[in-house]
């Protein structure tokens, strides 16, 4: 868990390219659904359309389809979920987790780190300012397209997202703090570093 920025998807790639553990994004599920048009895509499309929040009922369905696969012979790490108390209580109900990671880091930071993020306007690639920087300033390194913010990464934008984040995360984390292992982790530090944090915390080997 962590806000946006907090680098959960990376970390969580890079503990399940050791681990051999199935990475399971709810972000990209859905991602995938709507690129490859399939019945999902179109309702999650739809529902993004009328301006409205995908339902605790659908990003259940979609997380209980993904792990009914049954493709984690060593165990999965969900990243994008739960993002309410609802779907964390179901989450505790239906699965065995060892630890939930918590990746922290102050509103401050969160904020340089999004206002730095680009996007190519013409093939959609992510550049970062601080970590990923284009070659030439502004211009896609790939297909020499303009770089432009995401529409909903102002600042005023970002203060309503932190908000809500707080909001819904604090009783998820209290409810977790009760029934399981959470391990507090700064996400302040580069990523190799957080990646050795999190694994002292969880007792995992250093080297793959
Ligand atoms: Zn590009």
């Amino acid at each position: 868990m962590g806000i946006q920025g907090s680098g959960k998807g990376t970390q969580a790639k890079l503990l399940a390219d050791a681990f051999d553990l199935e990475h399971i994004s709810v972000g990209d599920i859905f991602r995938w659904n709507v690129q490859h048009h399939t019945k999902l895509g179109a309702q999650v499309r739809r529902i993004m359309a009328a301006g409205q929040l995908v339902s605790d009922d659908l990003v259940e369905a979609v997380v209980r389809d993904r792990l009914a696969i049954h493709d984690w012979n060593y165990g999965f790490v969900v990243d994008g979920f739960p993002r309410n108390l609802r779907q964390a209580e179901f989450f505790l109900e239906s699965y065995d987790l060892d630890a939930v990671i918590l990746l922290e880091l102050d509103d401050a930071e969160v904020i340089r780190r999004v206002l730095a993020r680009r996007l190519c306007s013409q093939c959609g690639l992510d550049y970062n300012l601080i970590a990923h920087r284009p070659k030439v300033p502004d211009t896609c390194d790939v297909c020499g397209g303009r770089l432009v913010t995401r529409e909903d990464d102002t600042e005023e934008a970002l203060a309503a997202r932190l908000r809500t984040y707080h909001e819904q995360t604090r009783p998820i984390i209290d409810l977790f703090e009760r029934k399981e292992f959470v391990a507090r982790i700064d996400a302040s530090a580069p990523v190799s570093e957080v990646q050795r944090y999190i694994r002292e915390a969880l007792d995992l080997p250093q080297s793959d």
